[in-house]
């Protein structure tokens, strides 16, 4: 879908010839911003974000073109080693698959958290790649700097002649570097899509991720992870300039369904309060939004829902 959003101009626009363009792929562990990372470099909420990990589930295209380039950033659910259901597996795949289509690919590693024995695997991989790869050294407006320079060290050795970035997705602190950087390391090529594309999912599945969010951001413990949103019906009438949206919640058990709906419905209320502002800024228009809370035993363990769902 396409929207203008304004956006930081970084240099005057070069000879035709000298355009460039390719796929980025954001990859790293769960957490540690890659998808705080795409809204802030594309400049529009594409991607949903919350402080629980694997809330990004399948894959996303943010698109941002500039005058001398077209950067394709793919968000990818978080690589994590550890084996998981059905649901846990397809999201690895996605990640990993995300790698053999891009052309470059920025590691996300948490400055706070410093490297983990899953940043040391995932760099593992990437070093004997034949593609350009950059580090983001993310979350650094939460570190000291006398902290982050044995973080810059321990990289330096992990990943040896790549390049390096501590940013901060959330402040944009080094974002316009990091933006230079992946920009000289991409193909001479002319642009893969029109200039005011943002992304390449539909309204539908944005509202899908935003409702999706909500229930990750206003509920505990298992429920997120249990938890899968449909939107049913998306009918824009223009005239009366409102946005009509029906979303059908899926949880595992009739357990997960009476906290998701809380008592006398006050839990379900406050969701759907939260995900109505968020679509009415994005779409900038008025909306409804009619949310219903289904069972399906298993899901997250069901191959045929997964597809349903598109996951
Ligand atoms: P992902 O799983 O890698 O996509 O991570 P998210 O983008 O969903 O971010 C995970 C959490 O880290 C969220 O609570 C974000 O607000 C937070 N976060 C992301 N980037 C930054 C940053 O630069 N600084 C700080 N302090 N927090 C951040
Ligand atoms: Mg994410």
């Amino acid at each position: 879908m396409a929207r203008h959003s304004s956006s930081p101009s970084i240099a005057s626009p070069p000879p035709e010839s000298q355009f460039r363009c390719g796929f980025v792929a954001l990859v790293g562990r769960p957490n540690v911003g890659k998808s705080t990372l795409l809204n802030a470099l594309v400049g529009s909420k594409l991607a949903i974000v919350s402080p629980k990990p694997q809330t990004t589930r399948t894959r996303l295209l943010g698109i941002k073109t500039l005058p001398q380039a077209q950067l394709i950033f793919v968000d990818t659910p978080g690589i994590h080693t550890h084996a998981g259901p059905l649901l846990n597996r397809r999201m690895v795949e996605v990640a990993l698959s995300a790698l053999a289509e891009t052309d470059i690919t920025v590691l996300v590693i948490d400055a706070i958290r410093g490297i983990m024995p899953e940043d040391q695997e995932i760099a593992r991989r990437l070093s004997n790649s034949q593609q350009p790869v950059i580090i983001a050294l993310n979350k650094i407006d939460r570190v000291t700097k006398a902290k982050l320079l044995p973080v810059l060290e321990q990289l330096a050795t992990l990943l040896p002649e790549r390049e390096i970035v501590p940013v901060s997705a959330l402040t944009e602190e080094n974002l316009p570097e990091l933006m230079l950087l992946i920009i000289g390391s991409l193909p001479v090529s002319p642009a893969l899509y029109p200039d005011d594309e943002l992304t390449d999912q539909s309204e539908r599945v944005l509202a899908q991720e935003m409702i999706r969010e909500q229930v990750f951001l206003q509920t505990q413990q298992e429920i997120p992870y249990a938890t899968a949103v449909l939107v049913e019906e998306f009918i824009e009438k223009p005239e009366k300039h409102v946005l009509f949206i029906r979303a059908l919640i899926t949880v595992e058990r009739s357990s997960q369904r009476a906290i998701i709906i809380g008592e006398r419905g006050a839990r379900l209320k406050q969701i759907g309060q939260a995900a109505r502002m968020q679509l009415e800024a994005f779409f900038g228009t008025k909306v409804f939004l009619e949310l219903f809370v289904k069972v399906s035993k298993g899901w997250t363990n069901s191959a045929g829902h997964l597809k349903e769902l598109g996951l």
